[in-house]
């Protein structure tokens, strides 16, 4: 059995959530997790893992909506409803 401790090297954005075992509670702060690229169990911060996955859901959000107003015309707060309009689609 690997060492729970460390870490993979995918970074904490894939990680998914498991059971923990008993003894794993002696340790409050660590959470029981999976990787879903690598397939490796590893004990982590539960913090860093929720910081790591809200940041990858926020980007892919992003890439997903190409059409969304860049953070400085949001700012402006106008929003050009041309480039939303479908006759400019193609
Ligand atoms: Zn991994």
């Amino acid at each position: 059995m690997h060492n729970l401790f460390s870490s993979c090297t995918c970074g904490f954005a894939h990680m998914k959530r498991l059971q923990r075992r008993l003894w794993m509670r002696l340790f409050p702060s660590l959470r029981l997790y999976r990787c879903a690229q690598c397939g490796r169990m590893q004990l982590a911060p539960r913090r860093a893992v929720e910081q790591a996955i809200a940041t990858r859901l926020a980007q892919e959000a992003t890439l997903r909506r190409p059409a969304e107003p860049s953070p400085n015309a949001a700012l402006g707060g106008h929003i050009e409803e041309a480039e939303a309009s479908p006759a400019l689609r193609r």
